[in-house]
């Protein structure tokens, strides 16, 4: 017997038997074969239909687009079966039955593959139809769409040159809307359309109904492999090798009269979240109606008058089906002559508001837990909350200088500025160029894809909330205006325009994705108050308690001193106000404070340019003096913000020419000053030529300096402790500004935690001089100051050497932090300010290395030299506390590494703060013990 490829919507049991779990029969039968399938299994009314698998659709495009042996028979045998649940017959001119051919993969790719409906209908079986139904003009409408879906979808041909007969039609007729369109209209369009096929082909348009079936279900297997799905799947990182089912479902019609209709609903409201219905219908209208915006559809609470009953059913059903899949669905459903019919249901796509308020609702209302709730949020949904509104400001000014344009529906949340791409191939081309865009058009389509990825924000003129600009730009996290019917736009002169206000092509536009609101012009933006985020800021505290639960993490036996709680987030903040935004946005420590940062301001720059320039130690001591009040305040700023948590202070890192002029522009400065001065002692003018020659003495003496600090590999050179060992001076200061101001802080009654990190260690005999130079430092200014802190001294983890004998550097160390930006460049030998633009983007482009490790940590080299670092130092130093702070600690992939490798804490820039506290939750909850 040849494999079972072919599944009633009856046999889901069977499906489940085979595939193994609810995940393998979404596998197996797609999201929307699956989902009907168990919608009939809950006994929501579903019409009667059949899903040839995903495996079917593999086996056909692997064998050159073959249907694998016995899958027709197959298909043809749960015809006979549908036909009998019906009481009707395919191809049947007195009783025909009717189904549509939908696609549906295992993840949802709204719009990107193709579906026929109306298969069944020919001459022959219309004639039989409008017997039945008395009603011409719904047959000739439904046979004409056929027609042209058939046309479309299964034989190539461009959808516009329908859809313009039509228009030509009602343009003749002079009438609007194709509801006006009659009998006699739509039986010349059918006509119309066939002569199309037959131009186009050369061929007929099959009247068989077992070949048009046959045909459309290979369309759909073939459109796996159409453009804007393999594009679409590239975005979401959906794997190529799914496959799409093919659904055969009964048609039920939505255009049998004003009794009739059809509509799209969320059972919440995708952009905000809150807790209604939300969604569209239209009455007498079939269901891509709704979708392409092309008819202005009715809010679906206006069904409670149109057809209270229908709407009260309708109600549960949604009630239900959310209690079913604990998730928000979005469904289709078309009535047909009062009866209601679900035709599909599916978890929401939704904007990164929604989804976290949704998260949480659903919490409070007993439906998911706290740990589902975290798993369903996204740290992308995170990220996309802290991004740009607009200034109010800003907005207010622009309405008062008149260039508000019109408001449209706000379809997806969020601010965005760009100059107006009218057509998807420019807003890419733009887009790649590095442009910020904003894709206007009427409406958009599958094929638009490419376009919405590369903007900033989507404008329709058409369309509603559900329509494909809608769904597609709420997924990407894009702010979108849809429906925006004031304007018009015109793709020929390449313009938008709205009560003679006019929007050219490259000109700028602002729309307010979360009011609905277009401007020309730009506006100005600004970051969302994380404050007034209730729903994030609870979300998050509840993903901080499952990293704060002892236990969520075990190890084996003989790796002493693993945490057993989850990572902690920390941040990464050199000056007390973003010590503060990290502590809003959650941070439990500051796990990185660059104190050269402070050297760069205006005040203290020449200072530290004399301190470099000093002859001697005793000359450097006076400058260092001069530095060290500047330094002692930074750090009290930064003890006070973080009162009661550690605060990991770094000491000098960088090579000293940083903080010296370019030796190329000295050059530049000192060619010119000496022509001038040969000029001016041309000329005999002495006492302008003496002013100068005093100017020019000091270039020289600076470039003499940068010269001789000049290096041939710098980040390899006198940096880090290097420089602490050789010229202690200036490490010391900085360890007597902080221990000056930690002990002033905790007499005002602050409770300090300073941590001294020493950089750049490869070898504890540094640390064991580093140390030796330092901690006498520290205790003399207590002994100073009378009083006792709590401190620890310790280094970062940068240079693989280090990582490889870390159970001897943990001999000097009280605590690691892994520099992994550095320790990427040691360990990979390529340069961090120069590989990204020479050939790292290339490497990544061409699947050389499967991701930028600068970015996203490299589990296989550098997370082996973290592992060992990890284990080695707690070998010798159980408790060692072990944290990141290169760039890796804000990235998702990362801190889940770092969960793995049992580190203690990840530190990361503020902004990443809350992202990286759910990816930590994630961690815990992905690999609890
Ligand atoms: C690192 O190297 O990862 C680090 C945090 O230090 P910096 O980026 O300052 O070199
Ligand atoms: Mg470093």
């Amino acid at each position: 017997m040849s494999k079972k490829w072919v599944y009633l919507f009856r046999e889901v049991e069977e499906a489940e038997e085979y595939a193994g779990d609810w995940e393998g029969v979404r596998g197996l039968l797609g999201g929307k074969g699956a989902n009907l399938a168990e919608m009939t299994r809950i006994g929501v009314p579903v019409p009667p239909g059949f899903t040839a698998t995903t495996e079917a659709c593999n086996a056909y495009l692997e064998v050159g687009e073959q249907f694998p042996e016995g899958m027709w028979d197959q298909m043809l045998a749960a015809m006979k079966t549908v036909e009998e649940e019906t009481g009707k017959t395919f191809g049947d001119p007195t009783n025909p039955l009717l189904v549509s051919c939908r696609s549906g993969a295992k993840f949802s790719m709204p719009g990107m593959m193709d579906t026929v409906l109306n298969i069944g209908l020919n001459d022959k079986t219309a004639q039989g139809m409008v017997q039945l139904t008395e009603n011409e003009t719904f047959v000739y409408n439904s046979y004409r769409r056929l027609v042209q879906m058939f046309g479309s979808v299964v034989l190539g041909i461009s959808d516009e040159e329908f859809e313009h007969a039509i228009t030509e039609r009602k343009e003749e007729r002079g009438i609007k809307d194709d509801t006006e369109l009659n009998a006699d209209d739509w039986k010349a369009l059918t006509e119309e359309f066939k002569a199309i096929v037959r131009k186009h082909k050369g061929f007929d348009f099959p009247q068989d109904p077992v070949e048009q079936l046959k045909l459309a279900t290979e369309a759909v297997f073939k459109s796996w492999n159409g453009k804007p799905a393999i594009a679409y799947r590239n975005r979401e990182n959906i794997p190529h090798d799914l496959g799409t089912g093919v659904n055969i479902v009964t048609m039920v019609f939505g255009n049998m009269g004003w009794d009739s209709g059809t509509g799209v609903t969320f059972t919440r409201n995708p952009a905000t979240g809150e807790k209604e219905l939300y969604g569209d219908y239209l009455l007498n209208a079939q269901g891509e109606d709704v979708v392409a915006g092309i008819r202005n559809t009715k809010d679906i609470e206006e069904l409670q008058d149109e057809m209270p009953e229908v709407y009260q059913e309708f109600v549960q059903i949604c009630d239900r089906l959310e209690h079913h899949y604990r998730e928000m669905q979005d469904v289709e459903f078309t009535i047909e002559r009062g009866k209601l019919w679900m035709l599909q249901t599916r978890n929401g796509k939704r904007t990164a508001k929604a989804a976290i308020k949704i998260a949480v609702d659903m919490t409070s209302e007993a439906l998911i837990s706290k740990e589902e709730a975290v798993q369903r949020v996204r740290p992308q949904h995170v990220d996309a909350l802290l991004h740009p509104q607009f200034d109010p400001k800003a907005k207010d000014r622009a309405r008062e200088e008149g260039t508000y344009l019109a408001s449209g529906v706000n379809a997806s949340p969020g601010a965005a500025v760009g100059i107006a791409a009218f057509d998807a191939d420019l807003a890419e081309q733009w887009g790649l160029a590095g442009k910020e865009v904003i894709m206007v058009r009427p409406e958009t389509k599958p094929d638009d894809v490419h376009g919405m990825i590369a903007s900033r924000g989507i404008l329709t003129s058409r369309g509603g909330a559900t329509s494909h600009a809608a769904v597609v730009a709420r997924q990407f996290g894009t702010p979108a205006v849809v429906g925006c019917e004031a304007i018009v736009i015109d793709l020929e002169t390449r313009l938008l325009e709205v009560n003679g206000k006019v929007v050219k092509e490259g000109e700028w536009v602002s729309i307010d994705g979360t009011t609905g609101e277009v401007f020309a012009g730009q506006i100005a933006t600004q970051a969302p108050s994380f404050e007034e985020q209730s729903e994030l800021r609870q979300l998050l505290e509840w993903a901080d308690a499952i990293c704060a639960e002892d236990g969520v993490r075990s190890w084996p036996g003989d790796y002493a001193g693993f945490p057993t709680k989850g990572l902690q987030v920390w941040a990464n903040a050199d000056y007390p106000r973003d010590a503060q935004r990290a502590r809003q946005f959650g941070a439990r420590g500051i796990g990185l404070c660059r104190t050269e940062h402070m050297f760069f301001e205006e005040e203290r720059l020449p200072i530290v340019q004399a301190m470099i320039l000093s002859k001697s130690s005793e000359e450097r001591k006076l400058h260092l003096d001069k530095l060290l009040p500047f330094q002692r305040e930074d750090f009290a700023g930064l003890f006070e913000a973080m009162d009661g948590l550690p605060v990991i202070i770094r000491l000098i890192d960088p090579p000293l020419h940083e903080f010296l002029p370019s030796k190329d522009d000295l050059l530049v400065e000192v060619t010119e000053m000496r022509m001038k001065a040969a000029r001016l002692e041309k000329k005999g003018k002495k006492k302008k030529l003496a002013k100068l020659e005093a100017k020019l003495a000091d270039k020289e003496k600076m470039l003499q300096a940068v010269e001789s600090l000049e290096e041939a590999n710098p980040m390899m050179g006198l940096r880090g402790i290097r420089l602490g060992i050789t010229m202690p001076e200036i490490t010391q200061m900085q360890v007597r500004a902080i221990f000056e101001a930690a002990c002033d802080k905790a007499k005002e009654g602050i409770d300090v935690h300073p941590e001294i990190m020493i950089p750049l260690t490869g070898h504890y005999n540094e640390l064991d001089v580093a140390n030796k130079l330092l901690v006498p430092v520290a205790k003399d200014v207590m002994d100073e100051k009378g009083i006792e802190i709590d401190y620890k001294f310790g280094t970062m983890l940068e240079i693989p050497r280090a990582a490889v004998t870390a159970d001897q550097v943990a001999e000097y160390a009280e605590f690691f932090s892994f520099g992994t930006n550095d320790l990427t460049q040691m360990t990979f030998g390529y340069s961090r300010d120069d590989a990204e633009r020479n050939f790292l983007l290339y490497y990544v482009e061409h699947g050389i290395l499967p991701n930028n490790p600068f970015q996203t940590l490299d589990r296989d080299g550098v997370g082996q030299l973290v592992k060992m670092g990890v284990r080695r130092g707690r070998q010798t130093r159980p408790e060692l506390e072990v944290g990141i702070c290169g760039e890796h600690g804000g990235d998702p992939n990362s801190i889940e590494f770092c969960h793995i490798a049992g580190l203690n804490y990840v530190s990361c820039s503020p902004f990443r703060v809350p992202v990286a506290r759910l990816a930590a939750a994630h961690a815990a909850l992905d690999h609890s013990a």
